[in-house]
């Protein structure tokens, strides 16, 4: 068992006390963290504020350099990184390289590479008269000390990505993990010390929703990532302190299948992003909608490949399909929702139970469901967990409709060899982000934007916004060659109004109008 001292790259502060974490796939625990109050969240973000000078003077060159050795550190230690990710969320070897280590590896040179870019100064050109020959600059600087809040599901992509365009930006940043899976950003942290970060510009606050809380209060903007529940709670906080907020929060994602569509690969499409991460995905596929001529051959190949994947304990490289979940409570939810529906008259094709073994941990089986409709828990709640409820509709006028019929907008998938047709249906349906004939992978580029419409969230990370939203903007006016008086000026005047007015009606007042 790793014991606090091995997981505290912090300084002694005060602790309210520790939290076990424990391995899901077993039910054992790995580890224990100290649990943050107030006064240590204070302590951590006075330290981070007396170091964010020296870090922001290093230059995007400096700060670049940092990412980019911590980008070879995340390649070199990937198996240590994978092991550990594992260990706290019980995900499969290939979730955890696939939909983390690559996204942080790529995350932490594109950021290097790109954030001055991003951030670069903005020369401006005025329309207004009075402007004429003065120099007019937006420019970027860093907000301070940013707070990024992470969730369970994924401890590297969700928690540790959303710090580096932070830092890069040249923000010091506290990071509070979820208590859950508190113990991939501890030694993420110690890749960028090791990377040559300056002692404190980054801190790991361990803790539950209180030490989240208290972080609201000591910082200048939060990143927070989670349930649409907590991010009303954060939101609210930081009310009180008009610190801004960016929440990336719940989904329902809705795949479509139009009657035109490549069966197989909707069908792979489905049944990976589907149970990626064991479901446990903001834009996992939650919901499928399936015009009626193609309704039952599309069923026939999920059940078949659902039927197929090893629900189990990954033990390294290819050993296991689908892990276990993560967080216990979420099973009952899973639990709850497959119940629902099936008193509700639909039909569960495969799986359905916690698929208990003996194996200890919380698990739940890959689970696929026909016969939904929107009475159903599993179509309007999101489920978070590997559940594929299928419906049939009788066109795709239909499945827009029970699409854009729910309370969330995060991400959703259409699919159609028409691909003009597919891209028409898309922009009718109300998400951040839609795919074509894919489903998910909108959010590996990090050149797009990434957020929700609806109660999915506020903001979005990613693309140029995804930097700004760290930075303050400050706009520059700089008057190099002027007259001693300008002519608008006291004392006010009978010939200057006149000439005002004629200046008016000569820029704005000629030409004809409809
Ligand atoms: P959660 O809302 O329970 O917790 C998220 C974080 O908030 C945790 O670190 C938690 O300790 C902290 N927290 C709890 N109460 C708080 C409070 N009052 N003030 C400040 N912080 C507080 O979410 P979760 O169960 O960890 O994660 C799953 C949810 O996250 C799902 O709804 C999922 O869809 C969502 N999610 C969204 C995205 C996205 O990009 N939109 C990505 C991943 C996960």
């Amino acid at each position: 068992m790793a014991s606090v001292e091995e997981h505290t790259a912090q300084p002694p502060a005060e602790v309210a006390g520790d939290i076990a974490v424990e391995n899901p796939a077993t039910g054992e625990v790995i580890a224990h963290v100290p649990d943050l109050g107030p006064d240590a969240v204070a302590e951590l973000a006075r330290a981070a504020r007396a170091v964010q000078p020296a870090w922001e003077a290093l230059g995007y060159d400096g700060r670049g350099r940092v990412l980019r050795r911590a980008q070879k550190w995340l390649v070199d230690h990937s198996d240590r990184v994978i092991q550990t990710i594992v260990s706290e969320t019980g995900k499969t070897y290939e979730d955890a390289l696939i939909a983390e280590v690559m996204y942080g590896a790529n995350a932490l040179g594109f950021w290097a590479k790109n954030a001055p870019r991003y951030l670069a100064d903005e020369r401006i050109r005025s329309s207004s008269p009075l402007l004429k020959g003065k120099k007019l600059v937006l420019r970027y600087r860093p907000i301070g000390l940013v707070g990024v809040i992470g969730p369970w599901n994924y401890p590297l992509t969700n928690s540790f990505g959303d710090c580096v365009p932070a830092l890069a930006a040249g923000n010091a940043v506290i990071l509070k993990p979820s208590e859950v899976t508190p113990l991939t950003s501890l030694l993420l942290l110690e890749a960028l010390r090791e990377s040559g970060l300056p002692d404190g510009v980054m801190a790991i606050a361990t803790g539950g929703g209180a030490t989240g809380a208290a972080l609201i209060d000591e910082v200048d903007m939060v990143m927070f990532t989670g349930s649409t529940a907590t991010g009303r709670k954060v939101m609210e906080r930081a009310a009180q302190t008009l610190t801004p907020v960016s929440l990336e929060l719940g989904g329902k994602d809705p795949m479509i299948v139009l009657a035109d569509a490549d069966l197989e690969r909707a069908a792979n499409q489905a049944v990976y992003y589907g149970m990626l991460n064991t479901g446990q995905t903001c834009i996992s596929v939650e919901r499928v909608y399936v015009e009626a001529p193609v309704h039952d051959e599309f069923v026939a190949k999920v059940t078949e490949k659902a039927r197929a994947l090893r629900n189990d304990r990954s033990t390294g490289p290819g050993t296991a399909d689908v892990g276990s979940m993560t967080f216990p409570p979420q099973v009952d939810i899973v639990e709850r929702h497959v119940q629902d529906a099936r008193d509700k008259g639909a039909q569960v094709l495969v799986g359905g139970s916690r698929g208990h073994d003996g194996r200890g941990g919380y698990w739940y089986e890959p689970t696929v469901l026909v016969g939904v409709d929107h009475t159903m828990a599993c179509m309007r709640e999101e489920t978070f967990g590997p559940t594929l409820p299928i419906m049939k509709v009788a066109d795709a006028e239909e499945a827009i409709r029970l699409a854009n019929d729910s309370p969330y907008g995060l991400g959703a998938s259409v699919f159609s060899k028409d691909a003009a047709r597919g891209e028409a249906v898309a922009r009718r349906i109300d998400a951040g982000a839609v795919c074509v004939n894919d489903s998910n992978v909108n959010y590996t580029a990090l050149e797009l934007p990434m957020g929700g419409m609806k109660s999915s969230g506020l903001g979005s990370r990613h693309g140029a916004g995804g930097i700004r939203k760290y930075a303050q903007q400050q706009s520059l006016l700089i008057s190099r060659l002027h007259t001693r008086k300008d002519i608008h000026m006291y004392p006010n005047t009978a010939r200057v109004t006149a000439g005002l007015g004629k200046l008016v009606r000569l820029l704005y007042g000629r030409g004809k109008r409809d």
